[in-house]
């Protein structure tokens, strides 16, 4: 087929252990899915779990044992992290049963839904789409995937960030609010799932600003960290 452009690349993520790579489809993200969190930003109770998607572009791979740069975007003065469990997708569906929800999962991965704060909360406000403060360019650095039989132990893994050394975030996978198996089932009666879709399951307390020059370092516990430097 001719195109009047060359096509974008295939955005793909590396793979523990594996020479092929994960080609991503979308980018899902749940939304103040861990309690504590949700507090921090001012909600209480347990919602209906809601979305939203960032573009597979937004993707940075962080390869292992490198600290990976990535840009501080245009427009903000209050640039947040928030390390999250991701979920790789391996196999498709719609109204996915719980049950059979993790049938699904290719594998996990750490990320980042690093968020334009200020330009989110301004959205929030006026009612409007998060977009401009979640979704931007680079804003989804992460790991390499690990296949799910090599990470028995994720769903109740401890996930943690530093920035500069000092304990930013603390948290344990199980205490999701809506767990991976129930994201999933609601996820897919909204959306049908494509292989190679990710989800970034939402982040713990502890959120708050880095600055140029800043290192994050990301952890869930038996997968591969990530260390990313704000440049
Ligand atoms: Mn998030």
């Amino acid at each position: 087929m001719d195109y009047l452009f060359a096509p974008p690349p295939v955005v793909a993520v590396p793979i523990v252990g594996r020479t092929e790579r994960f080609p991503v489809h979308r980018v899902y993200c749940v939304g103040r899915n861990y309690e504590e969190h949700a507090k921090e930003m001012g909600f209480t109770g347990r919602e209906p779990p809601f979305f939203f998607l960032k573009p597979a572009d937004a993707v940075v791979v962080c390869p292992p044992g490198e600290t990976t740069p990535v840009p501080y975007p245009s427009l903000t003065a209050n640039l947040h992290h928030e390390i999250e469990l991701v979920v790789a997708i391996g196999q498709g569906g719609r109204n996915i049963p719980v049950a059979r929800a993790l049938e699904h999962v290719w594998g996990y991965a750490v990320g980042l839904d690093m968020t334009r704060r200020d330009l989110q909360s301004d959205m929030k406000k006026q009612g409007r789409p998060w977009c401009i403060g979640k979704a931007y360019d680079h804003s989804a650095p992460m790991g390499p995937i690990t296949p799910a039989g090599q990470a028995p132990g994720v769903l109740t893994a401890a996930i943690a960030l530093t920035v500069n050394g000092a304990d930013r975030q603390r948290s344990s996978i199980d205490k999701l609010i809506w767990n991976v198996a129930e994201t999933i089932a609601h996820l897919s009666s909204a959306w049908e799932l494509q292989p190679g879709d990710l989800i970034f399951t939402g982040t713990p307390e502890g959120v708050a600003a880095v600055v140029p020059g800043d290192v994050l370092e990301g952890t869930v516990e038996g997968l591969t960290p990530i260390s990313v430097r704000i440049a």
